[in-house]
């Protein structure tokens, strides 16, 4: 018989490239892949549940976390930290589950370099200005922090090499549609069966 082994997936990319828009979607139209839940020292936003969104912990129990080995990766991103429990991920792709990552760039470097098998997808921007108008009209940050955001894009864009696939996020449907479609054909791949 023919078993799928777990896939891990991380799609990561620059700050307000769309990777959360992108992520909901996907998983309002795949329930057969697991969704990995960060912690992160983060104020929770209005809208945002605890253990749903993220598992927002204070900044001790984030060294705790570090210091015990029990973050895959972590990273400070944009003065917050953010991290990805190993346990859930571990435990998923072991059972053949297929886990997905929505992370930031630094931290999918780390799991690069200890899990190279994964597959890294690249959400890009169209250009600066999109990413600047994007972070503008999501109101989230100041002038200031759109400046710093639009810098480190600039940084970022050097690491795209390291990832498997890159998706241009023109526009929301089709870039879900990309990604989607990555999903099954790694899904199909020889290399991530088990052929028993
Ligand atoms: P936000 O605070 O807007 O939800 O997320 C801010 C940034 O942190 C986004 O780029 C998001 O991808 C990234 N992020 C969320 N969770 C993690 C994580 O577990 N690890 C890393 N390295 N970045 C994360």
């Amino acid at each position: 018989m023919i078993k799928k082994k777990g896939i891990l997936f991380v799609l990561s990319g620059p700050s307000g490239v769309g990777k959360g828009t992108i992520k909901e979607a996907l998983l309002n139209t795949m329930d057969d892949i697991c969704l990995s839940i960060s912690a992160t020292t983060r104020q929770p936003r209005s809208c945002e549940i605890h253990g749903e969104d993220y598992f927002f912990v204070e900044e001790n129990e984030f060294k705790d976390m570090i210091q015990s080995d029990k973050l895959l990766e972590w990273a400070d991103v944009y003065a917050n930290r953010y991290g990805t429990p190993r346990d859930f991920v571990l435990e998923n792709l072991h059972k053949g589950l297929d886990v997905l990552l929505e992370i930031d760039i630094q931290g999918a470097l780390q799991v690069k370099s200890k899990m190279p098998e994964a597959v890294f997808i690249f959400l890009s921007p169209p250009n600066l200005e999109e990413l600047a108008r994007r972070l503008c009209n999501r109101g989230q940050d100041s002038e200031e922090s759109i400046d710093l955001r639009l810098a480190t894009c600039e940084a970022e864009m050097a690491h795209i090499k390291y990832y498997n696939y890159v998706v241009i996020n023109n526009r929301i449907d089709e870039a879900v549609e990309k990604v989607r479609s990555i999903i099954q054909a790694e899904r199909c791949k020889l290399n991530n069966l088990s052929l028993g």
